[in-house]
């Protein structure tokens, strides 16, 4: 008989349920029209109604299944009892049965942690910017971001009635990325993406040093992920803090795993073992291909202004 599947992939194919039971509440409650919004440290570090209610079900779903494992949410709730409406228990077949890679197949619940950003892009949420928005569930492994699933809920919302609305993109390093088609940006073209909300002289300073071709402003780390992998933009350059863990692990994951790299602006690659620092200090680059062409130009000026 087959062997049970491995915890890897009981908990990737859960967690792309349970991002889909997610991208369904980030909808209603935009369409129910009362967000409930909260600022944190200021007007532009946002809460809406659908940040808590959507961490409150990945974790408690996850928490369900995997009770052993560490999961870090972005937001800070009240340890309340969750409503069962919001448990998601199902979990994809098609995951399920997929391989677990050699080097993930003796993993223990206690290894794992799970970095999650119930909605990636708030401040464009609350502005109607609805495809920015993306639903983070990173999953690490001795430090390193291994697996991770992106749902984006609007995916599709400007292409017409017929379209299918919202998509789920995942991917384990050494088995791939799926739910999109991989495309090559422009060769010969740099095209920076960076934030929309969040800029900065230095930012922009930093970018202007990349001679880049265009620059494209948009809301949220797994939606500038999703810019690289489908060849819109070549590269991510956020010379700022203020991106945390639960942003960029579950990126990371499906950019690594097919062949793409991120690193801070010094080139340091992020770590996500349970006690380290959620800040990512020292910014974001990131690229698909021909990572080394903007390392190489990040100024010493820009370095020596972001501490990791
Ligand atoms: P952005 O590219 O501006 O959408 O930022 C990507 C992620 O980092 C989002 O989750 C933002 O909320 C977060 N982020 C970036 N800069 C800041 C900041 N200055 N304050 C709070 N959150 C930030
Ligand atoms: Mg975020
Ligand atoms: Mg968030």
């Amino acid at each position: 008989s087959m062997a049970s599947p491995a915890l890897l992939m009981r908990v990737v194919a859960s967690a792309y349920s349970v991002a889909e039971k997610a991208a369904t509440i980030v909808r209603n409650v935009m369409a129910a029209g009362d967000l409930g919004i909260v600022e944190k440290t200021g007007a532009n570090d946002l809460q809406t109604k659908a940040d808590r209610l959507v961490q409150m079900s990945i974790c408690a779903s996850l928490a369900r299944k995997f009770p052993k494992v560490t999961i870090i949410g972005e937001e800070d709730l009240p340890a309340d009892e969750v409503n069962e409406e919001l448990i998601e228990d199902g979990h994809s077949e098609e995951i399920l049965k997929k391989t677990c890679p050699a080097q993930y197949t003796g993993i223990k619940e206690e290894e794992l942690v799970i970095w999650v950003d119930p909605l990636d892009g708030t401040k464009e949420y609350t502005e109607g910017l609805l495809d920015h928005v993306t639903v983070l569930i990173g999953i690490a492994y001795g430090g390193k971001a291994i697996a991770g699933v992106i749902n984006q809920p609007y995916y599709n919302y400007e292409a017409g009635a017929d379209a299918v609305l919202g998509r789920t993109i995942w991917g384990v390093l050494g088995m791939g990325a799926f739910g999109f088609q991989l495309t090559e940006a422009p060769a010969g073209k740099h095209i920076i993406v960076t934030t929309r909300s969040h800029s900065s002289t230095l930012v922009n300073d930093c970018i202007s040093a990349l001679n880049p071709d265009s620059v494209i402003r948009v809301g949220g780390a797994g939606n500038k992920i999703i810019q690289l992998i489908e060849g819109k933009a070549s590269a991510y350059v956020f010379a700022s803090p203020g991106c945390k863990k639960w942003d960029t692990c579950a990126p990371e994951a499906i950019l690594h795993a097919v062949g793409g790299k991120i690193t801070d602006i010094h080139g340091n690659s992020f770590q996500y073992n349970k006690e380290v620092k959620h800040m990512n200090s020292a910014g974001v680059l990131a690229t698909l291909r021909n990572y080394d062409y903007y390392a190489s130009r990040i100024p010493n000026t820009v370095k020596q202004s972001l501490v990791p």
